[in-house]
């Protein structure tokens, strides 16, 4: 049978094949851009650990899936109608993957919780690989003095501790503890210090504690050996505890942490319970805030504030061959602190 199929240049994408399957590094087709889309040459891609979502399974994935929720690229190619964005120009994707512009939600202009919104890597294929195709509304423009490495993870851990601290209500010269030093929370103690708080890191065990004041921290809380919300009593109690370890038990412990009109953020993904008790909530009027990323217009602020101020990731660096390696590095908890593929 004839085909009037163009041959074209094969890729390299880490896949996937189905839930619970290791990667494997595939060839694939390089994609096309359909209308409202741009092709992006992937140059550094985040391992994050949403990405045990598509690794592990989630409903609604369509299997093989390419993960990859932090990308870096260049735009390659532009699909029909796209005006506001040029072929060469640096960008990101990050979590906010898409919005449809027409639910309930995106009428009120709140895109970031879209009814229909697409995430990278499990609505459609992610970073794992050399080119990827995303949607305009998924752009995020990368500034020219950030590194493609150093700017994938503010895409994702960096948005995230970012607009948590900013939308927290905490204003400069408050206390603010940061919970956890880790992928999320060594960018959440530089941002913390840089928007002008207080800031108590709190780590389990000594060995972080030079680290966390070389970050911006002024206060190290080892919670192995000391009781953590007393030490934040101590100094007032903090009005923002920004809970990034996914402990939803040392989140518990650090509940009465909390000074008056104080507010726990909750950003480290667990699925066990956080306890508290009305009275913990009711007594000085404490709240508990969930927050997620937010839209690339996020991304952008969070990409130049760390160009402004010299926040940067800490990261491992890996070839996209060594995906499944890199994956298990950051599932076993020592990177430090981000692991990121390079193309
Ligand atoms: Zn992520
Ligand atoms: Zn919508």
């Amino acid at each position: 049978m004839a085909t009037t199929r163009i041959a074209m240049a094969p890729m390299k994408a880490a896949q996937i094949p189905k839930p619970g399957a290791d990667f494997e590094i595939v060839e694939r087709e390089i994609p096309n851009p359909d209308a409202g889309q741009v092709r992006i040459k992937v140059q550094a891609c985040g391992v994050c650990h949403s990405d045990v979502l598509t690794k592990d399974g989630f409903p609604g994935i369509n299997y093989p899936r390419v993960p990859g929720h932090e990308v870096a690229g260049i735009i390659d190619e532009l699909g029909a109608g796209v005006s506001a964005w040029k072929k060469g120009q640096r960008v990101g994707v990050g979590w906010h993957g898409g919005h449809d512009g027409t639910c309930s939600q995106c009428r009120k202009g709140d895109f970031r919780n879209c009814r229909n919104r697409k995430i990278p890597g499990i609505s459609y294929d992610g970073g794992y690989q050399q080119y990827m195709v995303a949607p305009v509304e998924a752009l995020a423009a990368i500034p020219e003095s950030l590194s493609d490495v150093e700017a994938a993870p503010l895409l994702c851990a960096g948005i995230t501790t970012f607009g948590a601290l900013r939308q927290s209500g905490a204003v400069p010269g408050d206390i603010v503890a940061v919970q956890g030093i880790g992928g999320l929370g060594h960018l959440g103690i530089q941002f913390a210090n840089k928007f002008g708080y207080r800031v108590a890191a709190i780590g389990r065990g000594p060995e972080n504690a030079a680290l966390a004041k070389k970050l911006g921290a002024s206060i190290y809380i080892d919670s192995k050996a000391t009781n953590a919300a007393e030490a934040l009593q101590k100094l007032g109690g903090a009005q923002v505890i920004l809970a990034t370890a996914p402990s939803s038990k040392a989140m518990s412990e650090l509940i009465d942490g909390l000074g008056p009109n104080g507010k726990l953020m909750v950003i480290g993904a667990t699925f066990d319970p956080i306890e508290v008790t009305p009275p913990q909530l009711i007594f000085g009027n404490h709240v508990i805030q969930g927050w997620a990323a937010g839209t690339p217009a996020d991304s952008e602020d969070t990409l130049r504030f760390s160009e402004l101020t010299g926040v940067r990731p800490m990261i491992e660096t890996y070839p996209l061959e060594k995906a499944a390696e890199a994956y298990a590095r950051m599932m076993s908890g020592n990177a430090q602190f981000r692991v990121v593929l390079t193309m």
